[in-house]
């Protein structure tokens, strides 16, 4: 049983792995590196696991990618996500999977071919429960989207769970140790690459450290003398407590064509918009909203998803709660998974968009390339591959 707890003097010493940040991705990472036998100790700043971008998202799962490197993460990930309590070894342990779907839509012509392309490529990826989807079938299934829709795709396997129970199971499964109050202050370094880090109650040697800090790996990168390609950028969602009739089977429900999205939520309704004018922001631990959010977004999913209006009419201050977190980009807006050859034993684990559901398979994939079982060239996501030129931008559904 891993232990999440304040170190004391007596806790920093010599360990076989160190990972740096404890929000999803970094608590997989601890999961799957001390199950293949290694000590390993997880060092977070705040006050507790997945406090910062992790509970901010919209805890939500698609295998519905186009691109390889994507998809090849996601579809295990989603399948540990099914099996949760075997995998941590705590039968019965729920993160309160809920597999009602994903459903993009879209009212343009132009982006009903894309819709299509976006479902052939999934089956040459092995996507084959993926469906296209015409204007009367949709409506037949979702009487609530409106009649201006022409064409959707859904998987019901996508859905979305709790980010708390994921990251509580992945540390209660494994027998890392996550030191939190803990922040990281540099990195050591000798001849042969990492030796230990500083942190601001001790230090720890060991010889490997994995940067999953999330918005601020780019800061742990220049520990390291690394310029990360990283941009991160903020976004937001709104939760709305209403009295307004929100069917609670509905998928979680894209319009594509402008990067809103809804789905429901105990009580009320999640809603989020990507707005691609956003700036690259310089990452900060108090994330500010905007108060126009709320209207905005209504604004942007009320046009394929009418029961907004009655939304609209009624919603009051007091019950919208807005939040906000980064995406964090890259040059081809996939995540930065594995070793950097400048600076042996320096592992990342960064730089996502959609961290929550790529984090169990990313997690194992840090693993095998630290114990061997998988060779760096056979992991497309290598941090080398822009050096390299072998990165591809995919035309990912609401990255930007
Ligand atoms: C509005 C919104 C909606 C989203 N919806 C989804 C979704 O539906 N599905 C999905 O998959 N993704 C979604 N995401 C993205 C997802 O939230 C992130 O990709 C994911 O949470 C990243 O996890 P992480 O562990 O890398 O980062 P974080 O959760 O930020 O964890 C990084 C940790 O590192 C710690 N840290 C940083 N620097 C140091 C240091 N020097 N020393 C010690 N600790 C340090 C931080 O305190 C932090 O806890 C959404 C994001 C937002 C903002």
């Amino acid at each position: 049983m891993g232990r999440i707890f304040t170190p004391s003097e007596g806790d920093f010493g010599k360990t076989d792995a160190i990972v740096v940040g404890g929000g999803i991705v970094g608590t997989a990472t601890a999961f799957w590196l001390s199950r293949a036998g290694m000590d390993v100790v997880l060092l977070e700043m705040r006050d507790g696991l997945s406090t910062l971008t992790t509970p901010a998202s919209a805890e939500c799962f698609r295998a519905q990618f186009a691109e390889p490197a994507m998809a090849a993460l996601a579809i295990p990930s989603i399948d540990m996500f099914e099996h949760f309590d075997e995998i941590i070894g705590l039968p019965g342990y729920s993160i309160s999977l809920k597999q009602q779907g994903y459903l993009f839509l879209t009212d343009h012509p132009e982006t009903v071919k894309d819709l299509k392309e976006n479902i052939r490529r999934q089956r040459q990826l092995a996507i084959t429960d993926s469906e296209f989807l015409e204007r009367d079938e949709i409506l037949a299934r979702f009487p609530y989207i409106s009649p201006n829709v022409l064409a959707a795709t859904f998987r019901q396997r996508d859905g979305w769970l709790s980010c708390h129970e994921l990251t509580q199971g992945f540390a209660k499964g494994c027998d890392a140790r996550f030191f939190i109050n803990t922040k990281v202050t540099g990195i050591q370094l000798d001849e042969k690459g990492v030796c230990g880090v500083t942190t601001d109650r001790g230090d720890l040697q060991s010889r490997i450290v994995v940067n999953a800090a999330g918005p601020f790996a780019g800061d742990i990168g220049k520990m390291v003398n690394l310029d990360l390609p990283l941009e991160p950028v903020r976004r937001q969602k709104v939760y709305f407590k209403t009295e307004v009739d929100i069917p609670q089977d509905a998928p979680f429900t894209v319009d594509v064509d402008n990067n809103s999205y809804w789905r429901p939520e105990a009580g009320g309704i999640l809603v989020g918009w990507v707005d691609s004018d956003e700036p690259i922001g310089q990452p900060t631990e108090k994330v500010p909203t905007d108060w126009e959010f709320p209207a905005i977004a209504i604004d942007k999913v009320k046009r394929l998803t009418p029961f907004f209006e009655s939304i609209e009419k009624t919603i009051r201050q007091p019950d919208m709660d807005t939040s906000a977190g980064y995406y964090v980009y890259t040059p081809d807006d996939q995540p930065l998974i594995g070793p950097v050859p400048e600076v042996p034993g320096f592992y990342l684990n960064c730089g996502y968009w959609a961290g929550v559901m790529l984090s169990p398979e990313a997690g194992k994939r840090i693993c095998d390339l630290a114990t061997g079982r998988m060779n760096p060239r056979e992991n497309p996501l290598r941090p080398t591959r822009f050096k390299e030129g072998v990165a591809t931008k995919g035309k990912t559904l609401m990255s930007h």
